[in-house]
């Protein structure tokens, strides 16, 4: 059954007031990142579960206890987690939902178009774009939940399913102490029990034209790479070519772990992947995506259909090398001089960092020997009398979830039904830990369910979310519950 028509109906007549409740939102300064806005962090917690027992959930606070900060506790406390459901019937589905209320810092200074940030800017007559810091990450998606639960409320509609919400507010600092939550809820607690799937709203479209659904996130390792050898800085006028020079052997050595086309030269890493099959590729050639779409997403300005930073023209290998495949990058290099003076020093230890994104079969523990051997044979051949250390300092696996499931049908058909087109079925470049979390814990299927568009500007100046997809996000998250219903029944 799709979603009844009243539903609908009812996402347009108010769909300002929808607009209202996310500019209610946008205006607390929720910033998990900033002490001194904690508060604001809290009264979003409060301002979020007033709203979730206003259109008829239970809503429980989990505390986190103390953050710390530097290995000691810091005074300062981490936000509650969300725990919310409604609906006990146990010829219905259980879905649980996720989301985050937490956001990035946003200052006018930073460029921002609009006035301030934290007041959602529109257009009430013709609403195109709704522009405030967290407007799509994730306050838009959460609260479009919301506004699923008072359109059935106020219209006397039953849920299709019994639905539950994980709301977090540390999601933008690393999510400190949700994993241990919810490994003990799975294992001890009753909140868990009985979901069916899981869908996260926290993600967005690969353009501002096709919806997706997501069904990958690559995994990641990352390194310190610190060389030395010297027990001082030296001065490059007395000792230049005296020494193995700390920063010479870094970069022997960091530029023979990438080569510029982006080809991963260490030994055995891409031999972990196994090649994409017929189906997968088929799934890539039918995806929306343009170079034009590459080069407005990298700032790329050159005229014509070529883009000149690229490092193929084919778009289907531009997107199997963001979901598909491993990649390294490098980011940086500490004690190096960076300031623009002419500085002669030699540096007597300096630290490369670089990280390799992951994709199946690759996991941390079967890639970190391989770069832990290269880069010792690297260091060999220098002949150098310097040292090396070469750290993972933080790692996370890469997640796969099966697309054939109903999780992901229920999502396609309500795609169609409100977008009126089939959705791209989409693997992200980044990380998003909390998807494998569920996966591990709770052992359900796991889709990522967007509302944004991929020109949202998530973390960025002047995020916004256009007013057609939170509305039609809405009228979508109602949808996909309809038809996880229907498919039950059949
Ligand atoms: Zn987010």
């Amino acid at each position: 059954m799709p979603a009844p028509q009243n539903f609908l109906q009812y996402c347009d007549d108010n769909a300002l007031n929808f607009v209202k409740r996310l500019a209610n939102g946008v205006h607390i300064k929720s910033v998990s990142g900033d002490p001194t806005l904690r508060n604001d962090v809290f009264k979003m917690t409060d301002f979020l579960e007033g709203e979730l027992q206003g259109v008829g959930c239970t809503v429980t606070r989990k505390p986190l206890g103390e953050q710390i900060i530097d290995g000691k506790p810091s005074g300062l406390y981490l936000p509650d987690v969300l725990f919310a459901s409604i609906g006990n019937d146990s010829t219905k589905k259980t879905i649980l939902i996720y989301g985050h209320y937490d956001v990035q810092p946003a200052a006018k200074e930073d460029g921002w178009k609009t006035d301030d940030p934290f007041v959602l800017d529109y257009n009430a007559q013709n609403p195109g774009e709704l522009i405030g810091r967290g407007s799509t990450d994730d306050k838009g998606p959460v609260i479009g939940w919301i506004n699923v639960l008072e359109a059935h409320k106020k219209l006397n509609l039953p849920l299709p399913v019994n639905l539950k919400f994980c709301f977090e507010g540390m999601e933008e600092s690393g999510s400190e102490g949700l994993d241990d939550l919810i490994k003990n809820e799975a294992t001890s607690g009753t909140f868990f029990r009985n979901v069916d799937a899981v869908c996260i709203t926290d993600s967005y479209w690969l353009n501002t034209r096709t919806p997706v659904l997501t069904y990958g996130l690559r995994g990641i390792i990352y390194y310190n790479l610190t060389i030395s050898g010297l027990a001082f800085d030296l001065h490059s006028g007395a000792f230049g070519g005296m020494v193995h020079e700390p920063l010479t052997d870094l970069f022997a050595i960091m530029s023979n772990l990438v080569a510029p086309d982006g080809t991963i030269l260490i030994p055995g890493v891409n031999e972990l992947v196994p090649a994409p099959t017929p189906d997968e590729i088929k799934l890539y050639e039918d995806m929306d995506y343009s170079m034009q779409d590459f080069k407005n997403s990298v700032g790329d300005e050159s005229a014509g259909d070529m883009s000149v930073n690229a490092v193929t023209q084919n778009t289907v290998s531009l997107l199997l090398k963001r979901m598909r495949f491993p990649s390294l990058s490098l980011h940086g290099i500490i004690g190096a001089s960076s300031g623009v003076e002419s500085k002669t020093v030699i540096p007597a230890e300096v630290t490369g960092k670089f990280s390799l994104r992951l994709v199946q079969d690759q996991t941390p523990a079967n890639v970190d020997p391989l770069v832990q051997d290269y880069v010792c044979k690297l260091h060999k051949s220098l002949n150098t009398g310097n040292t090396y250390r070469l750290t993972n300092v933080g790692d996370g696996l890469p997640w796969l979830e099966d697309y054939h499931h109903w999780n992901y049908e229920a999502a396609e058909k309500a795609t169609i039904a409100i977008y009126n087109k089939k959705p791209d079925y989409n693997r992200e470049g980044g990380s998003i830990p909390i998807a494998l979390t569920f996966s591990d814990q709770i052992g359900k299927n796991v889709l990522l369910l967007p509302m944004g568009r991929g020109d949202d500007g998530e973390h960025s100046v002047n995020e916004k979310i256009d007013f057609a997809n939170y509305i039609g996000g809405t009228k979508l998250f109602g949808a996909y519950l309809y038809e996880i219903a229907d498919l039950a029944s059949k």
